[in-house]
Parts: structure tokens; C-alpha cells; sequence
């Protein structure tokens, strides 16, 4: 655990802090990490070999950026997530450890480079995510639309998972992104709206619940999929309430893993869920009809993204079934 801001080179800019926001808050307490969310050290050859493909293609992460547990495991399997829109967001939400700032221009060559290093790696399945680009008219919609486009191009073969910001105050860019049929359509929720102030300040809750329901109105074959961190200081009755949300907006998919603190600037663990606690909101959020919930203390949105897909499309085909 750090207790000064990171000053690490943010992925297009000379050394600054990655949080200039967050510099005059107190340190926080940090809980001691119990057992079960211990992680080994990343060593292998397959993850130096994503690495490099990684840095090869100026590509940036999430896996990095966000100081991902589960890179070593992750990597080592070729499986990496792609941010794209650059290293720097237009939001400052306290859980995230991407830097915070104004962006830089958006680079028209990333959409081929990211489709060169997908078919490099060979993936079956890819999940892009990106920055929240407030700065832009569009917020990124386009650009995930051309790099959409370039995927397709490059691996025809390859499923692809999108994990987009809100595009808040962003009149049509959701269309646009919908319109290019991502396989997957993701967006977080984070947390539950009572913690929206004080962990993702920039958004609002039912524009998010709303967005994710209109990908489904506008095209009924996209999956849906969104995410929450737990030990944010919620409630297990406000999970169940956010569940049930998220059911009203016919979401697919849930996934529900344990906030880890990036730094002692960031907001503190309040406390950790016990994987006892993790399989039974599994249970609960099939009861309620999600076609799938991954709920464990090391969950993350796009963690095992190309198994979960497989298994979202056959619990799809079952329920068609017995329907
Ligand atoms: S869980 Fe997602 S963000 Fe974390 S290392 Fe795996 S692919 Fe990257």
C-alpha cells in the first residue's frame, strides 16, 4: 500500500501525479488483507509475452491502469483489456486509480492497433473499455465505433466485449455505439446509489441503469452486463434493491467483486466481504433471473470475459429452451 500519490509516468504524459485531486486528503486506515484475497506475483512467460505485445502496439490497459489484481493470471492466458481513448480521465471517482486530468487528442491509429494486437494474440473474445472522454462532443463514441470496426476487420473470429463510461450529456452516442453490435455491452454501476457522492461523483445512478436498458431496447441480441464493488460501506439490503434495478432493465449479466484500495488517498475499505458472502449474492442474483452472476472476492468485470461469454450464450439458448 502507497502512502504518498503515485507520481508513475501516466501512459502519455511526462511523470505527474495520477491524482492531483486526491492530494490534499487525509491518509486513510488501512485494513489488514485477509487470506482470500492474497494474489501471486506476476512471473510467467505468458505474461511477459502479453507484455510485450502490449507495449509493442503503445497499447493501454486497465489491467495495468487500474493496478488489476488478477494481471498475472490474466496475462498469463493472453487475456488482457484494452482502455482505449488514452491513460488520462475526464472523472475522479474515489475507488479508481486512473489518472486523473485532461486528456490528449484522440489517436486515429489506435482503432488499428488495437485490431493488429487482438489478432496477434489470437483472441477468441476481447473486452475494450476506456477513459471517461467528458471532453469530447461525442464522449468517445466513435472511437469505439472505429475501433469496433477495426476488430472485425482484423479477427473476424473474435467476440467482442465493450465496457463503456456513461455518455452522460452525450445526445446519440449511445446509439452509435449499439449500432456497431458489440457482443457484449458493459457498464458498471460501481456501487449503490447512496455511495454515489462520495465514490463516483461524476455520474448518476439511473442515468446508468437507464442506459443499460435502452442497449436493450435498441438491440434485444446485445448482452448486457454491469458490475459492483462490495466493502464500500453498502448495505446487503441495497445490493438487493440494485439487483433488482438492474433486473428492471432486463441486465444479462452481474458480476460483483471486493473494492481494493488503490492508495491510502483513495477511498478506504470499509470492510471485506467473506466468499461466503460472494456465493450467496451468486444465488440471490440467479434467483432474480440474471442469465449469469459472477460474484467472488477477486471478480472483476472483464476477469474469465471469453468463458463467461460462452456460458452467457448457453443460458441464453436454455432459457429460449424451456420458455
Ligand atoms: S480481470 Fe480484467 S482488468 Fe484485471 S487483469 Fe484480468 S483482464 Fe485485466
Amino acid at each position: 500500500m502507497v502512502t504518498v500519490l503515485d507520481t508513475r509516468k501516466v501512459a502519455e504524459a511526462s511523470p505527474r501525479p495520477r491524482h492531483p485531486e486526491k492530494a490534499h486528503r487525509p491518509d486513510t486506515e488501512v485494513l489488514p488483507k485477509p487470506d482470500w484475497i492474497r494474489v501471486k506475483a506476476p512471473v510467467t512467460p505468458g505474461y511477459f509475452e502479453t507484455r510485450e505485445i502490449v507495449k509493442s502496439n503503445k497499447l493501454v490497459t486497465v489491467c495495468e491502469e487500474a493496478g488489476c489484481p488478477n494481471i498475472g493470471g490474466c496475462w498469463d492466458k493472453k487475456h488482457a483489456t484494452f482502455m482505449i481513448m488514452g491513460g488520462i480521465c475526464t472523472r475522479a471517482c474515489s475507488f479508481c486509480n486512473v489518472a486523473t486530468g485532461l486528456p490528449h487528442a484522440l489517436d486515429p491509429e489506435e482503432p488499428a492497433s488495437v485490431g493488429r494486437a487482438v489478432a496477434k494474440m489470437g483472441l477468441s473474445h476481447v473486452v475494450i473499455t476506456s477513459v471517461d472522454r467528458d471532453d469530447l462532443p461525442d464522449g468517445g463514441a466513435e472511437h469505439f465505433v472505429q475501433t469496433i470496426r477495426a476488430i472485425r476487420a482484423a479477427a473476424p473470429g473474435t467476440t467482442i466485449e465493450i465496457l463503456t463510461p456513461d455518455f452522460l450529456r452525450k445526445p446519440g452516442a449511445l446509439e452509435r455505439v449499439v449500432e456497431a453490435k458489440p457482443d457484449v455491452f458493459n457498464h458498471n454501476l460501481e456501487t449503490v446509489p447512496r455511495n454515489y457522492l462520495t465514490v463516483r461523483p461524476g455520474a448518476r445512478y439511473f442515468h446508468s441503469i437507464r442506459l443499460l436498458q435502452r442497449v436493450k431496447e435498441l438491440d434485444p441480441t446485445i448482452f448486457t452486463k454491469s458490475g459492483i464493488m462490495v466493502g464500500l460501506g453498502e448495505e446487503r439490503n441495497e445490493i438487493l434493491q440494485l439487483m433488482d434495478d438492474l433486473r428492471s432493465a432486463d441486465v444479462d449479466f452481474m458480476t460483483i467483486g471486493q473494492y481494493l484500495q488503490p492508495t491510502r488517498k483513495h477511498h478506504p475499505v470499509i470492510r471485506y466481504v467473506t466468499p461466503e458472502e460472494f456465493t450467496s449474492f451468486e444465488t440471490v442474483g440467479k434467483t432474480k433471473g440474471f442469465l449469469l452472476v459472477a460474484s467472488s472476492p477477486l471478480t472483476r468485470s472483464s476477469h474469465h470475459a471469453g468463458e463467461d461469454f460462452e456460458r452467457l450464450k448457453a443460458a441464453r439458448l436454455a432459457k429460449q429452451a424451456a420458455a
